[in-house]
């Protein structure tokens, strides 16, 4: 067959857009080399619905043992008893869960998406929430975090079946304890969405959600710097709660409910090529490098919004705990909005996203925030001292947003800038 041009040279083109530019953006990474060869592997042939050793299809003693070791590496990485590695992104994780725990119309509570919550999370136009009945929390005005008294009378008041913690773009950590504290005084189950800062969770940089919340989400391309996918986790299987029994009228554990949630539930056959990737990921995360990797993506961090406060720009709740900080444009002008920050830094090669802030007076394709994260940047070796120089960039192109010489003098320093942190070279 004729090799197909047109794609590869896309995929050469993507290539150097990631070479060149600087990726702020705080849900993605660069996967090492051999996590990209196991995506691209033989292993994208094989059907292999079920689990490892209780298969629907005949030849998978390889895939069994590939799948094997990315449950153990992930059980060893997070100190759970428990996991599936299966879900194909973080979005299949959260409905597998739902589907398993959940009947349609019970009432969830979750971090309001405006305040930096997930689409999965109960928003109408996701399936969580048409399907059951939304309920949130947000952040306090003034302070730009969570109250946890709050919470509790939230949750006292809708009394959900399954409350949901974790975020998109919230700077600060979590209290799973008060949390699970919370869950327990209304008998609701409790998850936790640790997409965004999992690689941070898993080497102790940040609260440990496993002993507190039930079941935890994740997915697996972002601090966690794997394939794109999911996973979902628990500290300790345990009896299920809403009473579901197997053929022998025994009550299920929570793990075979979990297990069948996501396949025949929610998906078909895995995909064992990205599962593969994904154990490569867990075994990269467990070594030391990864931890050295973890600190300075938090130092990072810390040092570009210190950067940017300096500058005028003001962070919600005044700084940032993990990888990413939202930042809320409106004290720094008033045509400054999300879109035109994303479109004037995009022509300076640096890549960042819009996002609203908490009390949003815009709509969600205009915004009046800008999140950025420094997972990306860490990984290309980018350290603490280099993110006052980013900062003056995103200052200069922000206040030169009108002045296309100056952003394209920019964008000519962000490409020699970063000639110095060679990517796939
Ligand atoms: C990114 C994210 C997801 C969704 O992950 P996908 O792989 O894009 O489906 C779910 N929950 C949270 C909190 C996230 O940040």
């Amino acid at each position: 067959m004729q090799r197909d041009t047109q794609i590869f040279d896309l995929i050469q083109l993507e290539l150097h857009r990631q070479q060149h530019g600087i990726e702020l953006i705080a849900s993605e990474n660069f996967v090492s080399r051999q996590v990209m060869e196991a995506v691209g592997s033989v292993l994208t042939n094989k059907y292999a619905e079920g689990l490892p050793n209780k298969r629907y299809y005949g030849g998978c003693e390889v895939v069994d043992k590939v799948e094997q070791l990315a449950i153990d590496r992930l059980k060893s990485l997070f100190g759970c008893q428990w996991a599936n590695v299966q879900p194909h992104s973080g979005a299949q994780a959260n409905a597998a869960v739902m589907l398993g725990v959940l009947k349609p119309g019970d009432a969830i509570l979750g971090f309001d998406l405006s305040h930096g919550g997930h689409l999965t999370h109960g928003s109408p136009v996701n399936f969580s929430g048409k399907l059951y009945s939304p309920n949130f929390y947000g952040v306090e005005k003034e302070t730009g975090l969570i109250n946890y008294d709050t919470v509790a009378e939230i949750a006292n008041a809708c009394q959900p079946k399954l409350m949901i913690c974790g975020a998109s773009s919230y700077s600060r950590d979590w209290d799973y304890k008060r949390l699970r504290e919370i869950a327990d005084s209304v008998g609701a189950l409790l998850l936790a969405d640790i997409s965004h800062p999992a690689g941070l969770i898993a080497k102790g940089k940040l609260n440990n959600p496993i002993p507190h919340c039930h079941i935890i989400t994740t997915t697996t391309h972002k601090t966690l710097r794997g394939p794109r996918g999911g996973v979902i986790m628990m500290g300790q299987d345990f009896p299920n709660p809403m009473g579901e029994t197997n053929p022998k009228g025994e009550i299920k554990m929570m793990s075979a409910i979990l297990d069948s949630a996501v396949f025949p539930g929610t998906q078909g056959g895995p995909l064992e090529h990205v599962i593969a990737a994904k154990a490569v990921a867990f075994g990269e995360a467990l070594s030391d490098e990864f931890d050295t990797y973890c600190n300075q993506v938090i130092a990072n961090a810390k040092a570009l919004a210190s950067a940017m406060v300096k500058r005028g720009y003001s962070i919600i709740s005044g700084g940032t705990d993990n990888h990413m900080m939202l930042i809320d444009l409106r004290t720094k002008s008033d045509e400054l909005t999300g879109k035109l920050a994303e479109k004037t830094l995009e022509k300076c090669e640096i890549t960042i996203n819009k996002n609203t802030v908490p009390f949003e007076t815009r709509s969600p394709f205009v915004t009046s925030g800008i999140r950025l994260g420094t997972s990306a940047i860490t990984t290309r070796g980018l350290k603490e001292s280099h993110m006052e120089t980013l900062a003056n960039w995103i200052d200069k192109a922000l206040t030169n947003h009108q002045n296309d010489d100056v952003l394209l003098e920019i964008k000519g320093q962000v490409k020699d800038f970063m000639k110095d942190f060679p990517l796939y070279g």
